[in-house]
């Protein structure tokens, strides 16, 4: 099969590098050896397991700035965060390792007469985690964790867009594990379809788009395979008429152009009260206006190119259509000097203060550097339009009064509501199920429901036997 080229989004005519793609017969023979590698695997006790995930993480923590360097050339992620990534994935195969400690409890139950009952948990066998380019470490990890310390042989397929610090970070742990344990095909679609529909494989947990995910939950309807999905979100922020404007400005702009809008969980449209609307739109303007746009390995840089040409042309559509609807699209930020501007798929942050929540850009997801600003009337219409979406990833509510945010999170539909900030917090990784709820999900990631995404029950019933006559 021939190489596939990645290039730099910061710098399209530089090649970072190439991977192999996997041919069917490739996708075949990982199946097979991780299948035969499993069995062991599954025999060892689930704190061995824990120690070669803990074991992989200090390597990979002993090459974040490499694996940064590498994830920011290759998918336009500012080095800055792209280092971080790199951190926070060794971060989530240790907190898969806390929950190893789960894993050897079995519920066993006396029944009545003298029989017994014993529920216990075991792996799934071979799963197959295919993730996007956006932030391949840390969504790798946080399914090769859990996936790992259940006692499953895993097989990743990355994206052709951004695959070779995932296959640098995977093959890291890889070198902790028994041979053919832990696995990479590289590839497109095509190699994505082989994999599900390979008879070793018992599930396939997806991080991508929700077409993508139609095209898998159909390929995997043949075999039944389980399907796992962590998928788009249009993401809410909900400004109370409480809220510390500056504070909520500050960290709005922060979290909507992170990685240059290319997060699934990110604010991605926000309301605001009517009263306060010019007076927050004009400091969210500041700050927006403040980004530095450039190379990702710029350490001036804090927005990023778009990772590619598809989301170049979607994003610069969508801006252009919301122009030609009356809309005000403000372009903002700067370049930093140097910028190799029409070598790169560079965007400005643009903001939309007179969005209305019809609006096209209010309802889709954007994924890219373009945020909507919504006015709303009253604290009942702002919970609607948050809930009038298809979508139910992350979402925000801004307050400064406990009780009230408290209040309102509680009424917002979304697998994780944040109050005054709009990332995941480090001890959410351990703690919270994160997933989405109507088209942007099925099932969880992180946490020890997590982990049982990668097991399934096993039961033994024991019947009572009469004493012998
Ligand atoms: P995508 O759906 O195009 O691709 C994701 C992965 O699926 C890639 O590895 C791709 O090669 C593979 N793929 C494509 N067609 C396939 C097929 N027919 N069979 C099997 N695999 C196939 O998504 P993308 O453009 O890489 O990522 C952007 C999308 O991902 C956005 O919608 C974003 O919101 C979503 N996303 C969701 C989360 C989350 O945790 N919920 C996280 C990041 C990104």
């Amino acid at each position: 099969m021939p190489d596939l080229e990645v290039r730099n989004p910061s710098r399209r005519s530089e090649v970072v590098g190439t991977v192999r793609e996997a041919s069917a017969a490739d996708v075949d023979a990982a199946a097979r050896a991780a299948a035969a590698a499993q069995r062991g695997w599954a025999a060892e006790p689930a704190a061995a397991r824990a120690d070669a995930l803990v074991r992989a993480a200090a390597r990979i923590e002993a090459s974040a700035d490499e694996l940064g360097v590498l994830l920011a050339r290759e998918a336009g992620v500012p080095v800055a965060e792209a280092t971080r990534e790199a951190g926070g994935a060794a971060h989530l195969l240790r907190a898969a390792a806390e929950l190893a400690a789960t894993l050897d409890h079995a519920d066993e139950h006396d029944t009545a007469g003298g029989g017994r009952i014993r529920v216990g948990r075991r792996p799934l066998g071979v799963v197959a985690g295919i993730v996007p380019w956006n932030a391949p470490l840390g969504l790798a990890a946080q399914k090769v964790g859990p996936a790992l310390v259940a006692g499953n042989a895993v097989i990743v397929k990355p994206s052709p867009l951004a695959p070779l610090a995932v296959t640098r970070l995977l093959g890291l742990l890889a070198g902790e594990l028994p041979e053919d344990l832990l696995s990479v095909v590289n590839g497109a679609g095509e190699t994505g379809s082989a994999l599900i529909a390979h008879p070793v494989v018992r599930k396939v947990s997806f991080t991508g788009g929700g077409e993508t995910a139609r095209h898998i939950m159909r390929a995997a309807a043949d075999r039944l395979t389980r399907v796992h999905f962590e998928l788009g979100g249009n993401d809410p922020a909900v400004v109370l008429d409480d809220a510390d404007l500056d504070l909520a400005a500050e960290r709005i702009a922060q979290t909507a152009f992170r990685r240059a809008g290319q997060i699934c969980y990110a604010v991605k449209r926000v309301y605001v009260p009517e009263r306060a609307a010019t007076d927050f739109t004009d400091r969210l303007r500041a700050r927006v206006d403040a980004l530095a746009i450039g190379d990702a390995v710029d350490p001036r840089t804090t927005m990023g190119p778009v990772n590619n040409a598809r989301q170049f042309e979607s994003v610069s559509a969508l801006a252009e259509r919301t122009r030609r609807a009356g809309r005000s699209v403000l372009e903002l930020g700067a370049p930093v000097d140097e910028t190799p501007w029409e070598d790169g798929w560079y965007l400005r942050p643009a903001l939309v203060p007179d969005a209305d929540h019809g609006d096209e850009l209010v309802t889709v997801e954007q994924f890219g550097p373009l945020l909507p600003v919504v006015s709303y009337r009253s604290e009942d219409d702002a919970i609607a339009m948050a809930n009038d979406s298809e979508y139910g990833l992350g979402s925000s509510v801004w307050s400064a009064d406990p009780d009230h945010a408290f209040a309102v999170a509680s009424r917002i539909e979304a697998g994780v509501t944040f109050v005054n900030g709009h990332v995941l917090s480090p001890d959410a990784f351990r703690l919270v199920p994160f997933g989405g709820v109507k088209q942007s999900g099925i099932g969880w990631e992180n946490s020890p429901a997590g982990l049982d995404e990668y097991l399934e029950f096993h039961s033994i019933d024991v019947h009572p036997v009469p004493p012998a006559r």
